[in-house]
């Protein structure tokens, strides 16, 4: 067993998965994190955010080789510094860079009285040239004149959200991009116990991977509610059609679930960031641009049909069940859930809102609805029902809708097993 001193910077989903799937390695981690209250709840040993064995890995390791700070002096203990800080949209759709700039600029104040080798890794979802246009010069700007100690690599997370610890200690494959051997070879010893095929590529392929592999996804969920959209004019089951296209081995059957569109703190924004990279090089990303428009065009179509079915949205009572963009996690980032109440509140309806995970995020985003504490409570005395997560819990529903004012469901997510739901493409 290899054992690494690594720091991370940032302890939100990427940084606080990694650093306790570190530790679980046997590695010794430094979180370094700029909000008080994930730092108080992590070094107690409990995870700020949900996540299936998060806190398990925390009450082990918390307190022993796992540790919050608001401090970057662990940066110059660590043999590693992974950098986990967000990358959310900027004004004009492309990456916001500020906060990976900021972690650079850190780290490297942190490295200029540090002893022996150093390996600065980008973990963050960043635009191919970022580690060498942005990170490496802002490091070593800030180390001065000794930088021969200093490494660079980029390293992309895969992990899904509701199933990140189980994807950290089981990656498809894990990608490390660098210019000089020794630095991936440092990076590749912090996975030692991690069984997977390990992809070493330069740097700027490494950051391209990631964003690649996102729009491949986006393209695979956009490609099925297209088609879902057809086969529901036609009276097909796109879910029949779907599987019987996934069962070819070059296709594969994942990412092929029609309904409302994905969302999420990724896809969306890293779609629209290679859009904007690609158009900054004066390519025109068309295929792209179609898969951000057929997704937007998803919710939309959702409260066309509602509309359809009960008429005006003026003064109805809407139940709505799912917040999370997807099921098992606690995230409404550009969930279509959040998209669906704002079009609904803008047409005058009254949203009593239920998920079993996500309310005190969604209170966050959206605060003027009905939260409810159970599904049954969300749908008593509502004039139309819309699911828009696929919580296992919901696939029951069948005598509550008993409770409404008529049973009109709508499924923006296919999971209820009652017959006389619609679904948004089948
Ligand atoms: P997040 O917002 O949950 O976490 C980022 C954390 O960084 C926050 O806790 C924030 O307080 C902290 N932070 C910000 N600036 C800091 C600084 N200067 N020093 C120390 N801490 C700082 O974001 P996330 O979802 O973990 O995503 C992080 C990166 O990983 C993004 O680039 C994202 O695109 C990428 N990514 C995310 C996922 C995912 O499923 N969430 C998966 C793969 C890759």
């Amino acid at each position: 067993m290899v054992d690494v001193r690594i720091s991370v910077i940032g302890g939100g989903y990427v940084g606080l998965v990694s650093s306790a799937s570190f530790a679980e390695l046997g590695h010794n981690v430094s979180i370094i994190e700029i909000d008080k209250y994930k730092i108080e709840t992590i070094n107690s040993g409990r995870a700020p955010i949900y996540e299936k064995g998060l806190d398990d890995l925390l009450s082990k390791h918390a307190g022993r080789n796992l540790k919050a700070t608001d401090s970057y002096d662990m940066v110059a203990d660590s043999d590693l510094s992974f950098i986990c800080v967000g990358t959310p949209p900027g004004p004009d759709g492309g990456a916001d860079l500020s906060m990976v700039a900021s972690a650079s600029r850190s780290i490297g104040r942190n490295l200029r009285d540090k002893e022996g080798y150093h390996v600065v890794v980008v973990k963050s979802t960043v635009p191919p040239c970022t580690t060498e246009k942005l990170v490496v010069p802002t490091v070593l700007g800030e180390v001065g004149c000794r930088s021969d100690d200093i490494g660079f690599a980029m390293n992309p997370e895969f992990l899904r959200e509701g199933m990140a610890v189980y994807d950290f200690m089981h990656p498809d494959r894990i990608v490390i991009g660098s210019s000089e051997e020794e630095v991936g070879d440092l990076v590749e010893s912090a996975y030692s116990g991690i069984d997977s095929p390990v992809h070493r590529v330069g740097i700027k392929a490494a950051e391209m991977i990631k964003y690649a592999s996102n729009a491949m996804l986006a393209t695979k969920i956009s490609f099925s509610n297209e088609i879902g959209n057809i086969c529901k004019d036609l009276g097909i089951d796109v879910y029949e059609v779907m599987r019987g296209v996934g069962l070819d081995h070059r296709i594969s059957p994942h990412f092929l679930n029609a309904g409302a569109g994905f969302g999420g703190s990724c896809l969306p924004k890293d779609v629209s960031a290679l859009i904007r990279l690609a158009e900054s090089l004066g390519e025109d990303p068309i295929l792209l641009k179609s898969v951000i428009e057929v997704n937007e065009r998803q919710p939309v179509r959702l409260v066309d049909l509602l509309e359809k079915r009960v008429g005006d949205l003026g003064g109805k009572e809407i139940a709505v069940l799912g917040l999370s963009f997807k099921n098992d996690t606690d995230d409404v980032r550009d969930s279509r859930a959040i998209e669906v109440i704002l079009d609904l509140k803008e047409k005058g309806a009254t949203v009593k809102a239920y998920d079993p995970l996500a309310i005190p995020n969604a209170k966050r985003v959206v605060s003027d609805i009905r939260y409810c504490r159970s599904a049954a409570e969300a749908l008593e005395g509502s004039d139309a029902c819309l699911i828009l997560t696929e919580w296992p819990e919901f696939g029951a529903l069948d005598e509550e809708f008993d409770l409404m004012k008529s049973r009109v469901i709508l499924e923006g997510r296919r999971i209820l097993s009652c017959k006389d739901a619609e679904g948004i493409c089948w």
